[in-house]
């Protein structure tokens, strides 16, 4: 294809002008947005179209054909093909930018979903191999959640979980990462910060939850989180990550629950550290 659009440009400079070439022409925008995409396709469909109409312009300009009215007609044919093509690859584009971000986030809160995470997590990784930092995870259990549905409904469930996520939202920046991972448990990415403030950003997280208030039909739900805080070690996996902190999370569900753990007591079960 590109082949025979290339032989429709060199047409229209070296040889008399016919209408096999003017359908060639037309390929272009189309060929153009398809292996291109929106902003190549429109810079090399553009850049054509100047040479195309000026070069039979020349041409017709020389013969006894009535070159006003054919160079109209191409022109028209032209720009109502380029503009499809530029419609269709814009809404192609937006639609596969719409599908790519929802399929790295949870539809119920908003936050990344796991495989977002992993990304999230990926991309840290990368940002921090020439200039090593630091990475601060947060993995948030909300404490006796089968409660809420047992007492409130599946749906208030869910409206916790969202004014959770948002408790979260308001106490990240920009750059960091908040995520549910499955259920009741979010998980925090905090970029370039220590273990101790790392545990001060989950303090204000379970202050924020548990100072939260939701209703159910004026009952009000309350609702507590325990947090487990762990710092990267370099080359540490994201897997390996959340299993110190689910250790450490573990102890403050022992330990009455509505908490932030950061390290794990010398005197805690081997098996869950
Ligand atoms: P613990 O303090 O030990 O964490 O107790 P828990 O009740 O929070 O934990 P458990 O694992 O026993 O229960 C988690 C509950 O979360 C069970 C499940 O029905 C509920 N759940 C999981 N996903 C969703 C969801 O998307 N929406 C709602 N409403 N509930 C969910
Ligand atoms: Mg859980
Ligand atoms: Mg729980």
């Amino acid at each position: 294809m590109w082949y025979r659009s290339a032989q429709g440009l060199f047409g229209y400079m070296a040889v008399p002008l016919s209408e096999s070439l003017y359908v060639w022409m037309l390929a272009i925008p189309v060929v153009s947005y398809i292996l291109l995409g929106q902003w190549l396709g429109f810079a090399v469909t553009v850049v054509f179209f100047a040479l195309a109409v000026g070069s039979s312009v020349i041409k017709l300009g020389d013969s006894h054909v009535a070159w006003e009215a054919a160079s109209l007609n191409l022109a028209v044919c032209f720009i109502s093909v380029a503009g499809l093509a530029h419609v269709y690859e814009v809404v192609r584009a937006n639609t596969e930018r719409q599908l790519r971000a929802s399929a790295l986030r949870d539809s119920l809160t908003g936050t990344f979903n796991r495989t977002g995470l992993n990304v999230r997590f990926d991309y840290y990784e990368e940002a921090a191999a020439d200039v090593p930092a630091a990475l601060g995870l947060i993995l948030l259990d909300l404490d006796h959640f089968k409660r809420v549905n047992d007492t409130h409904g599946h749906h208030a469930g869910d409206r916790v979980l969202r004014r959770v996520a948002r408790c979260i939202d308001t106490h990240i920046e920009s750059g960091d990462t908040a995520g549910r991972l499955g259920g009741e448990e979010f998980v925090v990415l905090l970029p370039d910060r220590d273990l101790d403030q790392t545990r001060r950003v989950a303090e204000r997280i379970r202050y924020a939850i548990a100072s939260s208030h939701g209703r159910d039909k004026s009952r009000p739900i309350e609702i507590t989180a325990t947090l487990g805080v762990a710092v990267r070690h370099r080359g540490e996996s994201l897997d390996t990550l959340l299993a110190r902190a689910d250790a450490r999370l573990y102890c403050g569900k022992l330990n009455n629950r509505d908490q932030v753990v950061s390290a794990v007591p010398p005197d805690a079960d081997p098996k869950h550290v």
